[in-house]
This record gives structure tokens, C-alpha cells and sequence, in this order.
């Protein structure tokens, strides 16, 4: 099987809360077919969900980059190019994304891809790769590691 368009970034952020009203996102991860990456650590003094506070924030190492220069880097590793933006289960992601570029041109193309949907559509289970998630290859709730789990599984369905 051939996807549609070759032009795609793969995408994972972690954000500070599920309820989509109060949440913002904490972190983005970008990742190309070809491999290379972008990974950012936003700025943020908002409020934050107890699970939150407790799995995610100790996990946020990397220096803070402001809002304004996170959408810069982000406009600059795409290039213009609009690719599809493709999350494992993508609600969560592409709507932060969304709050994030709130005003601004979104840089991604405008309809965000499901790699669970895809699974799903083919009769496989979207939670059998998740349940088998290395957790010494890939670190759990970063950003950076589901963006690549998330492309490894990506290319490996598609081979
Ligand atoms: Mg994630």
C-alpha cells in the first residue's frame, strides 16, 4: 500500500491539561520522514493538571523558548511546504497546535492525519504497537520519543 502524499511531519506534543478550555501546550515534537527532528519546550506559568505536574513537568528539561519564536522554529523546519501533519491519535496534538497559531497561518496542511485511523481502517488494533512500546528506546511521555515511535511505526507499516 502507497499513502496519498509523501509530504508529511510526524507530530506528538504534551500539553498541560486534557480539558481542551484550560489546556496549553507544554512541548512539540516534529519529525521528518527522512529523520530530522525539531523538539521545543514552551514557555509556560499557567495552571496545570495534577497529572500533569506529576508526569510531565519533572520530565521538561530542555531551556523554555517563547511562544512567538516556537512558531518561528517551527515555520522554518517546515520550509513552507505544508506537509500533512500526522499524530498517532492527532485530536489532543493538532488542537494545541491550533491554540498555539491561534491568528497566525497554520503551517501545516489544513487536514491533520490519524495514524490510529489508519490501523483501524486496515483491521489492525490502533493500541497493539502502543502496548508493545519499548520503554528503553523510547522514553514515555516525551514528545520527541512518540514523534519517533510514532514515524518508525509509520514507515514500518507502510514498507
Ligand atoms: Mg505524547
Amino acid at each position: 500500500m502507497e499513502p496519498f502524499s509523501n509530504n508529511i511531519v510526524f507530530i506528538d506534543t504534551e500539553f498541560s491539561d486534557l480539558n481542551p478550555y484550560h489546556g496549553e501546550i507544554l512541548s512539540i515534537a516534529l519529525v521528518k520522514p527522512d529523520g530530522q527532528e525539531l523538539y521545543l519546550e514552551l514557555e509556560y506559568d499557567g495552571p496545570v493538571s495534577d497529572w500533569v505536574r506529576e508526569n510531565i513537568v519533572p520530565t521538561l528539561t530542555a531551556p523554555k523558548v517563547p511562544r512567538e519564536e516556537a512558531k518561528r522554529k517551527i515555520k522554518e523546519f517546515l520550509g513552507g511546504k505544508k506537509p500533512y501533519a500526522i499524530g498517532f491519535v492527532n485530536q489532543y496534538d493538532t488542537l494545541y497546535i491550533y491554540k498555539l497559531f491561534r491568528g497566525d497561518e497554520d503551517p501545516f496542511y489544513w487536514m491533520p492525519i490519524d495514524f490510529a485511523s489508519i490501523l483501524f481502517g486496515n483491521g489492525k488494533n490502533p493500541e497493539a504497537s502502543i502496548m508493545e512500546y519499548p520503554k528503553d528506546k523510547y522514553r514515555e511521555h516525551n514528545a520527541l520519543d512518540d514523534a519517533r515511535f510514532l514515524r518508525d511505526n509509520y514507515l514500518k507499516f507502510f514498507q
